[in-house]
Order: structure tokens, then sequence, then C-alpha cells
């Protein structure tokens, strides 16, 4: 998701620039003047309580705001991002945000300050007031506005620099120009993020050879569990050791070895653009640690695949494996094949079922040829990134 917030005191051209940013990036657009404007329109009762604030100039409560962003944030599911416009406007409302976006399993991707002088603000909202209807485009309530904006909105910058989003920029430039200095910090942020996939289906659907073909068409890093393990033994390690000792065993290889495993994949992180989950997270608890592993470095899952097989056609294609030099040691036998799918049934099923709640998912069907597949799959993840990224 691309998630920006537009800061700046009263004047300072947010709603200008929202127009262009919603048109280009296609976000739900979050203005709490607005919504506050309207409530008042309706005359609901939080318009009521808001009423003599606004007019006076002052901050309506936090308490008021955060009823109304989780109004509009719950209407908009599936949005490609939101762009806030006079929000958060207090340090409240920042850690508000921070709880929203947590909850979105998503982050603000940048918070672009909008700087004008004071007089500049004024002169503008003494011109926007000829035309904008708005009692609070008016000289004392202006200065009352800007009071309130340097006393208890701009302390919120401070919280965005120590995060690293906070983006300054000279706004008394023409509107065209500050519109494409803010396309530039997008740019610039958005390639800092990774872009993150999980591709789940049965043993037998080629979520392997698919997953390390699209890894490498998109510049993705390919992270499979069950080959980093092996890599680990061949490498003779302490840890490969441990886990080959658990497989002559016909052990698990318990979480506390794979996930440091991981942690070290996620860490290299210089140069990458994103990562390709299969066979992780196979567990609901897996689960819960590939979120916290990629929060850690300010990322989450971007995409969720399903590749979809029906069961005759996966016992056909790893009864098929096993005969060939691609067999795996769990493709021996039909036994093992089935206690193969049956465990992905029982614990990996579940972990899906829990993705379609959190982040949707999108299913592929895995029939037909590699090419054929691989072609379906590659549109989803052109999708998925164009989702995120600018237009040129
Ligand atoms: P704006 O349209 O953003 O200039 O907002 C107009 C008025 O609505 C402000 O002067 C405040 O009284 C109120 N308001 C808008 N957004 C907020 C917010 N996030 N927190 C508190 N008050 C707000």
């Amino acid at each position: 998701m691309l998630n920006l917030a537009l800061f700046g005191p009263p004047g300072a051209g947010k709603g200008t620039q929202s127009q262009k940013l919603i048109d280009q990036f296609n976000l739900s657009y979050i203005s709490t003047g607005d919504l506050l404007r309207k409530e008042l329109a309706a005359k609901t009762s939080l318009g009521q309580q808001a009423k003599d604030i606004i007019a006076s100039g002052g901050l309506v409560s936090d308490e008021i705001i955060v009823q109304l962003i989780e109004k509009t944030i719950s209407g908009n599911p599936g949005t490609k991002g939101f762009l806030f416009d006079g929000f958060p406007r207090t340090l409240i409302q920042a850690y508000i945000l921070e709880g929203l976006m947590i909850k979105l399993h998503t982050s603000l991707t940048a918070l672009v300050n909008l700087e004008v002088p004071n007089e500049v603000s004024i002169e503008r909202l003494v011109n926007r007031g000829k035309t904008s209807g708005r009692s609070d485009d008016h000289d004392t309530v202006i200065r009352q506005r800007l009071r309130e904006y340097e006393e208890k909105t701009l302390p919120v910058l401070e919280f965005y620099s120590d995060k690293g989003i906070c983006h300054n920029l000279d706004a008394t430039q023409a509107i065209e120009e500050v519109n494409q200095q803010i396309l530039g910090i997008i740019h610039q942020e958005l390639s800092k993020q990774l872009f993150n996939v999980v591709l789940f289906g049965y043993p037998g659907s080629g979520r392997g050879s698919q997953g390390r073909a699209l890894a490498k068409a998109f510049g993705l890093e390919y992270v499979a569990t069950g080959e980093m393990l092996e890599e680990e033994i061949r490498s003779g390690s302490n840890f490969g050791q441990k886990i080959q000792k658990l497989y002559d065993n016909g052990e698990l290889v318990p979480d506390e070895i794979v996930i440091p495993l991981i942690e070290k994949r996620l860490a290299r992180r210089e140069g990458v653009k994103g990562f390709i989950f299969k066979g992780f997270p196979r567990t609901l608890v897996q689960a819960y640690i590939l979120e916290g592993l990629l929060k850690k470095h300010g990322a989450s899952i971007d995409l969720v695949l399903d590749l979809e097989v029906p069961t005759l056609e996966l016992i056909k294609r790893l009864d098929q494996r096993s005969k060939t030099d691609r067999c795996m040691p769990y493709d021996t036998s039909t036994e093992k094949i089935v206690r193969r799918l049956q465990e992905h049934e029982q614990k990996t099923i579940p972990v899906i079922d829990k993705y379609q709640q959190l982040h949707r998912i999108t299913r592929v069907n895995g029939e037909g040829s590699f090419d054929e597949v691989f072609a379906k799959l590659s549109e989803k993840i052109s999708q998925g990134i164009e989702g995120v990224t600018p237009p040129a």
C-alpha cells in the first residue's frame, strides 16, 4: 500500500496537492476537515460537537477524529492506499495513525511537510475566504488556526523525522513544481520498500519451480525453507549438524531453527527489492512470526498467491516426479505423498484461511503447462508491483 500524509499549516496547499495525488495514484482520500464539514452539514451529533471549535479555529478532540477516521477506513476495504490531509494534527493522532496502520498490516510511506511562512498562509486563506464560504477562513480565526498549528501540530513532525519518513518541501513554489517534488519523494520512499510475496500451494502444485522462476524474472529473492535447511546441512555448520540429526531421526525441524535462517536472509537487504516465500509460513505460528520479522524491517506481505491444482493431478505429478532425477526424499512412495498432502491440508490450509482474512488471497489455477501458469502468476505479480509503484 502507498500511504501518504500531507502536512503543513492551513493554506499550505494540502487540499490542492491531494486532488492531484488522488488522480495519480488512485488513493482513498481522508481529509478530516472535509469529513467534519460533512458532519456539520448533515447536523449529526458529531458535527454539533465540533461546530463551535471549528468556528473558533481550535482543534477538534482526538476522540471525535478517531471515530471519523475509523469509519472512513473501514468503508474502504481493499484500497491501494490512503492519503491523509489534515491528519495527524496532534501527537496523539500520530499514535492513533500508527495503530490504524498496524491494524491494516501496513505503515505510513511518507509524511510530506508543505512549508509556507505565516504571511503566505494568511494571504492564501483570506483570498480563499472570498469564495470558499468557510466561516473559518477569515483573519482572526486564521490566526488562531496558525497558533494551534504551531503549538499542537508542529510536534508531530519530530515523531516522523525520528522514523525517517518526514520530507520537507517549499510549498510557496508553483502547484506543478510542488507536485513534481512530491512525486520524487514518493518514488524515493517506494524504492526503499520491499515487495513481498507468499506463494502457497499443495506439494506438486509447482510452487517451487514457479517461485524460483518468478523470483528471477522480477528480481526478487527466493526464500524456500526446505532448501535453506539443506544448504545449512551442506555448509557443515553447527546449525547444519543439528538439522541433520533431526532429519536422521525423522523429526520436524523446530521453529527455533527455521526462524534464525529466515532472519538471516531478511537481514541481507542490500539491493534487494523483495522476497518470494515458499514453504513458509507452514503453520499459524509461523504466519505470526513472518509478520513480526517483516515488521522489523518496516515491511509487510504485499501479495499472497495460492496455486490451485486438483488432488488427482497433484498425485499424478508427484508420482511422475518420483520417477525422475527431481525426486525428493518425500516423493518415493504413495504413502509418503499422501502423508505430505494430508499434512498440508491439516497445518497449512488454516494458514491460508487466516491470510484470506488478513490480506486476501489471489488464487491462480495451476493446471496447464509451466509457461501458461508462469504467465498467470507473472501477471498477478506485475499488477501487485504496479499497485505500489507510481506512474512513470
Ligand atoms: P482543514 O479543512 O483541514 O483546514 O480543517 C478545518 C478545521 O477542522 C480545523 O481548523 C479544525 O478545527 C478541524 N480539524 C480538521 N482536522 C482535524 C484534526 N485532525 N484534528 C483536530 N481538528 C481538526
